[in-house]
């Protein structure tokens, strides 16, 4: 695509990247091919030390790889894309590239649980420490700061609150004190939000969910600068945690409708917030695209719609919040009860006993996962089903 930059995204995501093989096929080849030959030995060492560039071994680059990367660069706004073999990859494969004995990183308290896990279990035996502190408090990142400081990391919408984190404050605290700021923008994608555009310098995918949209594959993808990606890359090349060919023509095929997908579910989950706000039985609704939200000006500021995410706290007025919450959950007939999200199938979770069930209670209550909080992820089906399916047990 010769002007590829002036496109719009729904244009970008059917039409980038550049991989076509001899055979002119229209639609994306998947190339599933371990390792590529030469013309050559002076080709094949030509290409081994990097003075010609080509395809060697599929742990350092795939057609169908490459393709998936450049699309998603294109959609983000960044230089580069390197793409993984899962999000948590992405996330171990950034630090591991870009950071070292003795650092540190400030992130956010209302992570996914696995990066909390990552930083705090494992980071943190290789020597770099990790300070937890407020999604929206952008006073705390500061004061958090120290000389070793040398990543910011954080998610917004956070899960399963929807708290939304100022990415052009964050990026200012960030750039005064030479920290480089990431954003795991798995929720918005860059339908809904660009982070680089934002001041944030690195951009963390979870392609799992919305990239590929249909619960099928594994993914994740970590993008920036030509020169924040090059030892981000070189890790994976090294260690090996890159996306499968399989897995990257999913996600080409997935990118291709996320624009009418991401409109879908924020236009479902804003009906369904709207609905959830009526019921008797519901005492507080979070969701960033209605008024009520505490960060909605925020979120409309920083994202074109409030999302798929809809998290809502059960009254327990019969038994505690738990035997409320599970009541609702219990009572669905349509609604997936499962973790994932980001999926055609709307998903149902009691995060306080599933996905934060191993932090302790108190850490729990304050970070203000109730046990009556219920989180939906909104999937392609009609609103109205999905609302008389939850109606039956509120
Ligand atoms: C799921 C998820 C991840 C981890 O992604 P995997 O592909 O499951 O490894 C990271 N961040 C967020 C926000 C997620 O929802």
């Amino acid at each position: 695509m010769p002007e590829e930059k002036s496109y719009q995204p729904e244009t970008l995501a059917v039409r980038s990247g550049s991989v076509h093989s001899q055979f002119n096929e229209h639609s994306e080849a998947m190339f599933l091919t371990s390792s590529f030959t030469f013309d050559s030995a002076e080709q094949a060492a030509k290409r081994f030390i990097g003075e010609e560039q080509g395809n060697i071994y599929a742990r350092f680059t795939n057609p169908t790889v490459t393709m998936f990367e450049e699309r998603l660069a294109m959609l983000e706004g960044a230089e580069q894309c390197v793409a993984t073999s899962s999000g948590m990859s992405a996330i171990l494969a950034l630090c591991m590239g870009l950071l070292k004995a003795g650092d540190h990183i400030v992130a956010s308290r209302s992570l996914f649980g696995s990066s909390i896990n990552l930083f705090n279990n494992f980071m943190r035996k290789f020597g770099v420490e990790t300070t937890f502190v407020s999604a929206t408090d952008v006073a705390e990142w500061k004061a958090a700061v120290k000389p070793e400081t040398k990543l910011f990391f954080l998610e917004t919408p956070s899960n399963p609150l929807t708290e939304i984190s100022d990415i052009a404050a964050l990026s200012a605290v960030a750039k005064q004190h030479d920290v480089l700021l990431a954003v795991d923008n798995c929720f918005c994608t860059p339908i809904l939000q660009r982070p680089l555009d934002l001041g944030a310098d690195i951009v963390i995918h979870s392609a799992t969910k919305y990239i590929d949209g249909q619960g099928r594959v594994l993914g994740g993808a970590v993008l920036g600068s030509k020169a924040l990606m090059e030892p981000v890359y070189s890790f994976l090349r090294t260690a090996g945690p890159t996306m499968s060919a399989f897995n990257a023509w999913v996600f080409l095929k997935g990118l291709e409708t996320l624009k009418l997908r991401m409109t879908a579910h924020s236009a479902g989950a804003l009906a369904l917030a709207t609905w959830l706000e009526a019921q008797p039985n519901v005492t507080r609704v979070l969701y960033p695209g209605l008024p009520s939200h505490p960060q909605h000006d925020l979120a409309m500021k920083q994202q074109t719609t409030g999302g798929g995410i809809v998290a809502f706290e059960v009254a327990s007025s019969q038994g505690g919040g738990k035997e409320a919450a599970w009541r609702v959950i219990d009572n669905t007939q349509l609604l997936s009860i499962t973790a994932n999200l980001g999926d055609t199938k709307t998903t149902i979770t009691h995060p306080a006993t599933t996905t934060h069930a191993r932090i302790t209670p108190e850490a729990r209550a304050a970070a203000g996962i109730t046990d009556g909080l219920v989180r939906i992820a909104v999937g392609l089906e009609s609103v109205i089903d999905i609302q008389n399916d939850l109606a039956r047990g509120l």
